[in-house]
C-alpha cells in the first residue's frame, strides 16, 4: 500500500459553502486509512501564518501562495493534507497545484454553493454585513470568485447533506487510487 504517499485536498468555494465541514469529517475518515492527516484552514491560517493580510488580490495571493508551500511541504513529507481556503483565483490555485505536484498528487475539490445558498446560511454573520456594504471586497458579493472549470472533484452540497458530500469525496479519492480501506484498529 502507499499509505506514505503524501497528496493535498484543495477545497475552494465561497464563504459558509461548506469547506471546512467536509474536510472536518473527511479528515477522521483518512486517518482510518492509515494516513497521517494535516489541515490548513483558510480562516485559522490568516490569524497565525497570514496575519495582517488583508483581502486585496495582491494579499489574497499572498495568503494562497504561502497555504500552497506549507501544503507541499507537508505533502512531501508523506500527509494527507487538507487546505480548505476560498482561493477565488484560478491562476493561484494553479500557482498551489505547480508547488504542491513536485511532491505529490494535488486534489482541487470544488465545494460548490450557490452565493444566495450561502446567504442564507450565513455560518459567520458575514454575508448581511457584505450585502449591507459594511464589509469591502467580500467574495461573491463584491469581489470575483472565479469556480473552476474542470475540478477534479466537484461537490454541490445544495441538496446533500455534509456526511454526503463527505461520503462522495473519499469514494472519489478512493478511485482515484489515492486511499484504501479502512485499516484495522
Ligand atoms: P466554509 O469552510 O466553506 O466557509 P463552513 O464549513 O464553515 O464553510 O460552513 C458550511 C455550512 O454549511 C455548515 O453550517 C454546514 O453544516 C452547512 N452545510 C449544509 N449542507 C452541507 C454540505 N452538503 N456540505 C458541507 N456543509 C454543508
Amino acid at each position: 500500500m502507499s499509505e506514505r504517499r503524501g497528496f493535498t485536498v484543495w477545497f475552494t468555494g465561497l464563504s459558509g459553502a461548506g469547506k471546512t465541514t467536509i474536510a472536518e469529517i473527511v479528515g477522521p475518515e483518512l486517518e482510518a486509512r492509515g494516513g497521517l492527516v494535516e489541515y490548513l484552514d483558510g480562516d485559522v491560517v490568516r490569524t497565525h501564518l497570514s496575519k495582517g493580510l488583508g483581502f486585496s488580490k495582491e494579499d489574497r495571493d499572498t495568503n494562497i501562495e504561502r497555504i500552497g508551500w506549507v501544503a507541499s511541504r507537508f505533502t512531501r513529507a508523506g500527509a494527507w493534507t487538507l487546505v480548505s481556503a476560498i482561493s477565488p483565483y484560478a491562476a493561484t490555485r494553479n500557482t498551489a497545484r505547480g508547488m504542491v505536484e513536485e511532491f505529490g498528487p494535488f486534489i482541487e475539490v470544488f465545494v460548490d454553493t450557490s452565493v444566495e445558498e450561502c446567504a442564507r446560511r450565513d455560518v459567520k454573520g458575514l454575508y448581511a454585513k457584505a450585502f449591507s456594504g459594511e464589509i469591502k471586497e467580500f467574495t461573491g458579493v463584491s469581489d470575483p470568485y472565479e469556480a473552476p472549470p474542470e475540478a477534479d472533484v466537484h461537490l454541490r452540497t445544495e441538496g446533500s447533506s455534509p456526511e454526503e458530500s463527505a461520503a462522495a469525496l473519499v469514494a472519489a479519492l478512493e478511485e482515484k487510487g489515492l486511499i484504501g480501506p479502512k485499516v484495522a484498529a
